[in-house]
């Protein structure tokens, strides 16, 4: 990405009309050119001085190549870095082969690295969960407790971009992650019953949907959707997408998700045919299907998955994987808040309030 093309997605950025702006910074590996990642948080600070948003950053990194100026940068400028850890060594290193391969052992030296400057709380995980992976939940949430991570975020690997050309070698059936995910569940509410508080975040986004008035402010679960309504993705070309599924999409040719670029204005961007295309599947409560089903008030339209997919943003849901995990995930949760063992609502409820779960008082709280 040049400067110049850095600057004008900085101006687009604050022609959002919202009040809160969050600019995530993704590879690649942005590590590779902080000193652009260091001018465009400059620029947006110097920006909102006058602008006055709530304004904050993340970064989605190996934790590979920082130096120690780069960490102290992100500990001032409080940017979030999120990395990926797979699993235990053997499995990471598998699915992220490297000369040396010492990827896990390099990435858990670069999290101590970046942890003692950040703080414990400052760097977060998430799995690439692949065929292999799904064979051993217990070990998976093991490694992130190990590693001392009090959640873990269970998600099947995606099927845009990249991951589509792997899928026949590392991919699944959605009813194959669906028998992992409840393992792993299991595995997880059984360790906050014996007093381990440790979070499975999919079920806490569902949970807060479900159990409380509140949004938990998850794109790919909003009605009407997130994608381009609430996330742009600035390419380091200069082409503006409405969501990363659809620039990864279009790295593997498909164009039809380019809004524009980075020289359009907001405005401009938001009224392209690609938005006036998907915006017919952005509405949960009118798509064939989600009209029809119980849990559409807690679920989300995700446009660019269907239209990837089926081909139609608008595509009947109950034909999709995205209807199917949710289905089984939305009725795992119903069945175990219905049969209210107290141990799990605490979990639920702490997990859906954000709250510690010596704070939870149950008793009363479900009328049995
Ligand atoms: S579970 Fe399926 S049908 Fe129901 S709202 Fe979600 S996607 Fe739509």
């Amino acid at each position: 990405m040049t400067s110049e093309t850095a600057a004008l997605a900085v101006d687009r950025v604050f022609e959002s009309p919202s009040s809160t702006l969050t600019i995530e910074f993704q590879g690649g590996e942005p590590a590779l050119r902080f000193d652009l990642v260091r001018r465009i948080v400059e620029l947006a600070e110097n920006r909102n001085l006058t602008e006055n948003r709530t304004l904050s950053f993340a970064m989605v990194s190996t934790l590979h190549h920082f130096s120690d100026d780069d960490l102290a940068f992100c500990r001032d400028h409080e940017i979030r870095l999120s990395t990926s850890i797979d699993g235990p060594s053997v499995l990471h290193d598998r699915n992220r082969p490297n000369p040396d391969r010492n990827a896990w052992l390099q990435t858990v030296e670069a999290l101590d690295r970046a942890r003692a400057v950040l703080g414990h709380e400052g760097v977060s995980a998430l799995p690439t969960i692949t065929r292999e992976g799904l064979s051993d939940p217990r070990g998976l949430v093991d490694q992130y407790r190990d590693l001392g991570f009090p959640t873990i975020f269970l998600r099947p690997i995606s099927p845009y971009g990249f991951a589509l050309k792997t899928r026949k070698a590392i991919g699944y059936r959605m009813e194959d992650f669906l028998r992992f995910y409840d393992q792993a569940l299991d595995y997880i509410l059984e360790l906050n019953a014996n007093g381990e508080a440790f979070e499975e975040t999919y079920a806490a986004i569902l949970l807060r949907h479900i159990l409380t008035p509140f949004h938990s402010g998850y794109l790919d679960l909003r009605s009407p959707t997130g994608t381009g309504l609430g996330v742009l993705v600035y390419n380091y070309d200069g082409r503006v997408f409405p969501a990363d599924e659809a620039r990864m999409a279009a790295q593997t040719g498909d164009q039809r998700f380019t809004m524009g670029t980075v020289a359009d204005s907001f405005d401009t961007l938001m009224a392209s045919p690609a938005m006036q295309w998907l915006m017919k599947g952005a509405v949960s409560e009118h798509l064939r299907g989600c009209r029809d089903c119980a849990f559409v008030p807690y679920c989300g339209s995700d446009p660019v998955f269907h239209a990837t997919v089926q081909g139609d943003p608008a595509a009947d849901r109950r034909d999709s994987e995205f209807c199917q995990k949710h289905m089984h995930i939305f009725r795992g949760l119903f069945r175990r808040v219905a049969e209210a063992e107290p141990e799990t609502m605490r979990t639920f409820i702490a997990w859906a309030m954000r709250k510690p779960r010596d704070e939870v008082h149950v008793s009363g709280w479900v009328d049995r």
